[in-house]
């Protein structure tokens, strides 16, 4: 399938590894010049150079901590000043700390609102200007199924990621007569190294065997195993494109069945 993307800029956040990496890689693999960002340099400059080197793209490292409202200003501002310009915003960070109602305090709160809600609302804060100054563009959130089916033992994650969706859906509102197309992404089960290292920490502390937690994790996946990041990251660039011109204001699955409901 073609896609328009050759010479966008777009920016991915929270990219040295996992979904945020496969979202990066897709995107520079359709000609997409891209910049991406994480907390520490050098592993995000390997990323960059590891997704330069696969498809011939210019991919700027620049190191951000998403949950820093200065941060977030100085990676906007890097990216369109290294590229002249921004066309595709891809938020993500990394996942918000478990745990159930009796063992969240206000400190895990007041984080976890900082790191998977406020980061987004302030990365559409300072890109939507550069977007509307190209006449258009996209904004994809990496969430999670969550949003769809709660999952036991994440409350924090159940509860902002919801915020996201409901963030996420009013702005595609607002800004659709921008041109400008929202939508988020909700990974399942992901081979992602959170994951792998969710699985082994798991086996460690009920001595079994990793495996035997992946099997357990993909139990309730029709398709019986769990994703890869590349499955994630394919959507990410067919909603950047043309291809996904009529699609705005939605959050769509990637996560082999799980999700029981029928929206
Ligand atoms: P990962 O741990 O493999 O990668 C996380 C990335 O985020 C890394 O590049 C890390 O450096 C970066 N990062 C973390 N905190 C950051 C911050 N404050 N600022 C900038 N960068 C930061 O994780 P992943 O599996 O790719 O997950 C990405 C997101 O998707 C998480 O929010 C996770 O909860 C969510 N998610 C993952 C899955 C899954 O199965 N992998 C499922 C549902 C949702």
């Amino acid at each position: 399938m073609q896609t328009d993307l050759d010479g966008k800029v777009a920016l991915v956040c929270a990219a040295s590894k996992g979904l945020g990496r496969a979202a990066a890689r897709s995107l520079a693999g359709e000609g997409c010049r891209v910049a991406v960002c994480a907390r520490h340099a050098d592993e995000l400059a390997r990323a960059a150079a590891a997704i330069a080197a696969e498809t011939g793209a210019e991919v700027l490292p620049v190191a951000a901590d998403v949950s820093e409202r200065a941060d977030v200003a100085r990676l906007v501002e890097t990216t369109v000043r290294h590229f002249g310009g921004l066309d595709i915003l891809v938020t993500n960070a990394g996942g918000p700390k478990s745990g159930v109602f009796d063992t969240l305090g206000e400190d895990d709160w007041r984080a976890a609102v900082n790191l998977t809600f406020l980061s987004v609302v302030l990365l559409c804060m300072e890109a939507v200007p550069h977007l509307r100054r190209r006449g258009g563009g996209r904004i994809i959130n990496i969430t999670s199924v969550s949003v769809k089916q709660p999952i036991d033992g994440l409350m924090l994650s159940n509860a902002l990621r919801a915020a996201v969706a409901g963030f996420s859906k009013t702005l595609a509102t607002e800004l659709g007569p921008d041109g400008i197309l929202v939508n988020c992404v909700a990974p399942g089960y992901t081979r992602t190294d959170r994951v792998t290292e969710i699985a082994e920490a798991t086996a460690a502390r009920e001595g079994i065997a990793a495996a035997e937690v992946e099997a357990r994790l993909v139990r309730h996946v029709p398709l019986g195993r769990l994703g890869e990041p590349r499955e994630l990251g394919d959507l990410v660039a067919f909603l950047a494109s043309a291809r996904g011109s009529y699609i705005t204001g939605t959050t769509i699955p990637v996560d082999g069945g799980f999700v029981k409901g029928l929206l």
